[in-house]
């Protein structure tokens, strides 16, 4: 070999997901010395300040006061605090919470009703069949996995029916008993935020589910519900990118046990995110949509006189790239069908190999007399010269 292999490797866009992550502690404008009550407030103070009723029409709104939501789940939970504060948003990937972002805002206050002063908000209201949570979750993939498509057994927890009382939150022979409170009904008026509103609410002593029960399930103790691990094998079809999500249907959580105590009806579904590991192709190719650039190094005379270069390709391969006799730094070689495949069609992309000329540092006596010699005859053409980059971005333009 006549060069060193290639060092310089274009730089990768950093990653879209990563960059809209933003910190929890800031998002509910807390510390890391925040303590569990000072997290509370903090969440029901930006949760009033966001709340949809308050801002109506305001779609950012709506988002603002998902993702204070999802600071708080985290934050409020020691053990999953634990892991962002060591390993940041990547700490939880094994450690999936509720996907917001697609529930309905009633839906939320009714799982941090505690939190609104007892009531909850509004209670479910009638929207068809009941239907459970979805939830999140992350998986790692090589790209190379990307190109053949793969299988991950996706272990995470969820909120399921306790089995020791189905649901119903009674220990064995106790039957639930109708709610005095809101005489059964499952919801009260009752004003929220300190008066600023007035609302029907789920029932504070019941949580909207219309029943009390004195003895309690020892398993739940009497929630009807306990966390439960999953495990389920993904199947992670090729042409996936950094950020697809793989929506596994009916695993995530059964109905609320407000709508359906004994968890008939439809579960939520599993969403999983599909993140791209640091490795050694995803560092040597860059991806552009279904197609990859990489970058070649040849020498001087590879260039001027053409050469066959021996290319690592993404499935772990190599491929035989032709320069033609007279290539520039910086122009690339197209080869088809050594891209990503297409997620939809599963035909592959393509390839760009972008020439990089290495100049040797070093030279042995006999190669500088036979470039000084060949020194003497060349004569450089300086108005050929173009800027590097924008060569390639032509090259891949396809001008
Ligand atoms: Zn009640
Ligand atoms: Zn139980």
């Amino acid at each position: 070999m006549l060069f060193e292999p290639a060092k310089v490797v274009p730089p990768l866009p950093s990653d879209p997901h990563l960059s809209s992550q933003r910190d929890y502690y800031e998002i509910l404008s807390v510390t890391r010395e925040s303590s569990g009550d000072d997290v509370k407030r903090a969440y029901r103070r930006m949760a009033m300040k966001w709340h949809p009723d308050r801002n109506p029409g305001n779609a950012e709104a709506v988002v603002e006061f998902k993702s204070c939501t999802e600071a708080y789940e985290v934050l409020s939970d020691p053990e999953r605090r634990q892991l962002y504060d060591r390993h940041g948003h990547a700490g939880l990937r094994q450690q999936p919470g509720h996907d917001f972002s697609t529930m309905h805002v009633e839906d939320i206050f009714s799982m941090f009703g505690d939190i609104f002063g007892g009531g909850g908000g509004g209670g479910r209201r009638s929207r068809g069949p009941a239907r459970g949570l979805d939830l999140e979750t992350e998986v790692e993939v090589s790209l190379r996995d990307c190109v053949t498509g793969t299988k991950r057994d996706v272990d995470f927890k969820r909120v399921d029916v306790c089995k020791g009382c189905t649901g119903s939150g009674a220990a064995k022979g106790a039957k639930p008993e109708k709610c005095t409170v809101c005489d059964g009904v499952g919801q009260v008026a009752q004003a929220g935020f300190g008066g600023m509103f007035r609302m029907v609410t789920a029932c504070p002593e019941c949580r909207g589910r219309r029943t009390i029960v004195k003895d309690k399930c020892p398993d739940c103790r009497g929630k009807g519900r306990v966390p439960t691990r999953r495990k389920v094998s993904v199947a992670i079809p090729p042409g996936v990118d950094d950020g697809v999500v793989i929506r596994v249907r009916g695993e995530g959580e059964p109905p609320a046990p407000e709508s359906s105590p004994d968890g008939s009806g439809a579960r939520g579904d599993l969403h999983v995110v599909i993140r791209i590991s640091d490795d050694n192709e995803s560092t040597r190719f860059e991806r552009r949509g279904d197609d990859l650039v990489t970058v070649a190094p040849m020498a001087f005379a590879q260039a001027a006189l053409g050469a066959q270069l021996s290319v690592p390709t993404v499935d772990g391969g190599t491929c035989l790239v032709d320069v033609p006799p007279g290539s520039q730094h910086g122009e690339a070689v197209l080869i088809t069908g050594l891209g990503m495949p297409n997620l939809r069609t599963k035909d592959r992309g393509d390839m760009h190999v972008v020439l990089q000329l290495i100049v040797p540092k070093k030279l042995s006596a006999e190669q500088r007399t036979l470039l000084e010699e060949y020194a003497k005859t060349e004569k450089v053409d300086i108005r050929e010269q173009t800027s590097f980059w924008k060569k390639i971005k032509d090259q891949i333009a396809g001008e």
